[in-house]
């Protein structure tokens, strides 16, 4: 981390060091000793007078004699460490008694260091300076610490510390957002149990693996799916969902831990699904657009081979549609095909069944699972409903009113039927239908099985 962010607080200012001794001829060593080093001194000759300077020129050591009238220096190291506004600063004793006694009591006080009088000092300087230097990097860890505390709580993403059971140890703000629990909600909880599956499965047998005796048969599969990032959905705490990229990594430390980040990627994913919805949809009707249709066909041709089930396709075409346009304009085109998709939608009432808008004035009702006698029934359902919509169509020959004509077909195809004949049996059943007076149905069966059948009773 080279980014000025991270880098030791440098000193501002030559280091201040407060001196505290009722001794003129101590405090004036002292003094004079200090400055020749390049430091700034204060001085105080009581307890009550370093108590006061200490707050207001906030040294960055204290220098303090413990036998002084009044206050004594332990008394008043004690207030100095009470005192929050000088509570860090460190105090070093500077005593002529030298029992263990006096020591242990400056320590207690909370005292840095000691120094015996008579003062030797090389040893007195040797000993100031550790205490800054230690001072100065336990100051620039503090600040380390605390900014990245400030980009940690700041950040959009989601961060959390895992211990290696998979359990959260720590959760920021935003994870808090991202999951609508709080930290201490979050503390303690497997990060398994806040995804959905598959990833759910998948992140507990990681950190199972990582467990003391890990689980022989947790495949090897498992830990390439979890590290680095994935898309996952993660469970609110209202029970919704949200698709997350998650980043699972090791922390680069001795101890076992991982930081787990969490991305949310909600927008994206609406807009990616509005986009693909947009992409299968035709703009003018709403319904499915032929793209739609013939992934669909593919999808549910396979099954039907693997099934054995019928799988039923209607063709329909609006009858002297050109005639319509022609007179009431292309605006009341649209509308027309507009009503006659929805009619058609709303036969589509399987959740496999497709309705889409193939071209023009020509729609396809993909019905799977459904036998022949069943799509004609629906064929003829669906060619009333147009002609009840009674949308008048001046010059037409067939009717006063918009109609259509339907072909449908059934086939229960095998491996060996191409994909291709099922459109084109139902789109030749429309134009047989068409030629035959317009307004109507034509219903065919076919398929290799079908015609296999057909020979074998022919024959
Ligand atoms: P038939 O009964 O034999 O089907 O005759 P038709 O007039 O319906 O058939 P034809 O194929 O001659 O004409 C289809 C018309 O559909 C021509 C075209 O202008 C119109 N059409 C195709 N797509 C659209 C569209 O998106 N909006 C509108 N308003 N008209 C369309
Ligand atoms: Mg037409
Ligand atoms: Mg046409």
């Amino acid at each position: 981390m080279n980014h000025p962010a991270f880098a030791p607080a440098l000193p501002v200012r030559q280091a201040a060091i407060l001196i505290v001794d009722d001794a003129p001829a101590s405090l004036g060593l002292l003094q004079d000793m200090l400055r020749s080093h390049g430091y700034r001194t204060f001085v105080a000759i009581s307890g009550e007078r370093a108590l006061d300077l200490a707050q207001r020129v906030q040294p960055d050591l204290i220098l303090l004699d413990v036998m002084l009238p009044g206050l004594d220096g332990l008394e008043t190291c004690r207030r100095l460490k009470a005192n929050a506004a000088t509570a860090d600063i460190p105090v070093i004793f500077v005593s002529a008694c030298s029992d263990t006694e006096d020591i242990v009591a400056g320590f207690d006080q909370g005292a840095a260091d000691y120094i015996a009088k008579p003062l030797r000092l090389p040893e007195v300087i040797a000993r100031v300076r550790a205490q800054l230097n230690f001072r100065s990097a336990s100051q620039s860890h503090t600040q380390q610490a605390a900014r990245l505390r400030m980009i940690v709580e700041g950040m959009d993403e989601g961060l959390m510390l895992l211990g290696q059971d998979g359990r959260i140890q720590y959760a920021n703000p935003a994870s808090e957002r991202c999951l609508g629990y709080s930290e201490t909600e979050l503390a303690g909880r497997p990060l398994a149990a806040l995804l959905a599956e598959p990833a759910a499965n998948d992140y507990a047998a990681y950190f199972d693996r990582r467990a003391p005796n890990p689980d022989p048969q947790g495949g090897d599969a498992v830990p390439e799916r979890c590290r680095g990032t994935r898309e996952v959905l993660l469970q609110q705490r209202d029970g919704s969902l949200r698709a997350m990229d998650l980043s699972l990594s090791p922390m680069a430390s001795g101890e076992q831990l991982y930081v787990a980040l969490l991305h949310d990627i909600t927008h994206h994913k609406q807009s990616e699904n509005a986009l693909q919805r947009a992409a299968l949809a035709d703009p003018l009707t709403g319904i499915a657009n032929r793209r739609q249709f013939d992934a669909c066909l593919e999808r549910e041709w396979q099954r039907a081979i693997r099934t054995v089930r019928p799988l039923s396709l209607l063709v329909l075409d609006v009858d002297h549609f050109k005639l319509y346009n022609d007179l009431l304009g292309h605006a009341a085109g649209d509308q027309c095909l507009q009503a006659v998709a929805s009619t058609l939608q709303a036969h589509a009432l399987r959740a496999t069944d497709l309705a889409a808008r193939y071209g023009g004035e020509e729609f396809v009702l993909l019905l799977p699972d459904t036998p022949y006698g069943g799509a004609a029934k629906l064929a003829e359902s669906i060619r009333t409903d147009v002609e009840r919509l009674r949308v008048p169509n001046p010059r037409s020959t067939t009717s006063d009113f918009v109609t259509v004509s339907i072909g449908a077909a059934t086939f229960v195809p095998t491996q060996f039927d191409d994909i291709r004949s099922l459109f084109l049996t139902a789109d030749r059943a429309m134009y047989e239908a068409k030629a035959a007076g317009r307004n109507r149905v034509l219903a065919v069966e076919g398929g290799y099985a079908w015609e296999a059948m057909h020979r074998a009773l022919a024959r």
